[in-house]
């Protein structure tokens, strides 16, 4: 069975806790396809094509995974990429709560497709792009946590 699995998220910016969910991601799926959210009322700091090209530039040494941006309903995203599931990272507890209230509603709207969760290792756990964001604006080193090439993009954007 070919089985493609669809990890959406708003990557504002992507981070090494996403990199290395689909890492893991590509090892258990014959294909990966990074969604990237145009999530307008997050109001993101880097537009949907700049989110889109530095999702692109950390996953070029993976094979298998593809990125594009969406901003349909998500289940109809996963529908018309024929893939069969929805793949989520948690961090901690906290995360659960959202989490498990998307997944719900998700196989309300189509029951024939699956949300799974992936953890990070344990060093990503504390990494979310909002804290990498809040971070890089107040002049703070966020090369631990994202490639190089989102350092030099924030940088520019809030430095
Ligand atoms: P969203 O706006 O959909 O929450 P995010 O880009 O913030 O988009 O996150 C996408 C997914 O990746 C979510 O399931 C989130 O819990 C997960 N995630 C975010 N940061 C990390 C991390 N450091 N480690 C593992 N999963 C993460």
């Amino acid at each position: 069975m070919n089985i493609t699995a669809v990890y959406p998220g708003t990557f504002d910016p992507i981070t090494n806790g996403h990199a290395d969910i689909i890492k893991r991601a590509s090892k258990m799926f014959d294909k990966v396809i990074v969604a990237v959210a145009a999530s307008p009322s997050k109001k993101p700091v880097f537009s949907l094509n700049e989110r889109v090209n530095l999702a692109k530039t950390v996953l070029e040494p993976v094979t298998n995974v593809e990125i594009t941006g969406f901003n349909s309903l998500l289940v109809k995203f996963v529908e018309q990429s024929g893939a069969q599931v929805i793949l989520r990272g948690l961090r901690a507890v906290s995360d659960f709560e959202y989490e498990f209230q998307l997944a719900g509603m998700n196989r309300h709207l189509n029951s024939q497709i699956e949300t799974l969760f992936l953890t990070p290792a344990e060093e990503y756990s504390y990494i979310s792009a909002s804290l990498v964001r809040e971070i890089a604006s107040l002049g703070g080193d966020v090369s631990p946590f994202v490639h190089e090439k989102v350092v030099a993009e924030l940088s520019k954007k809030l430095g």
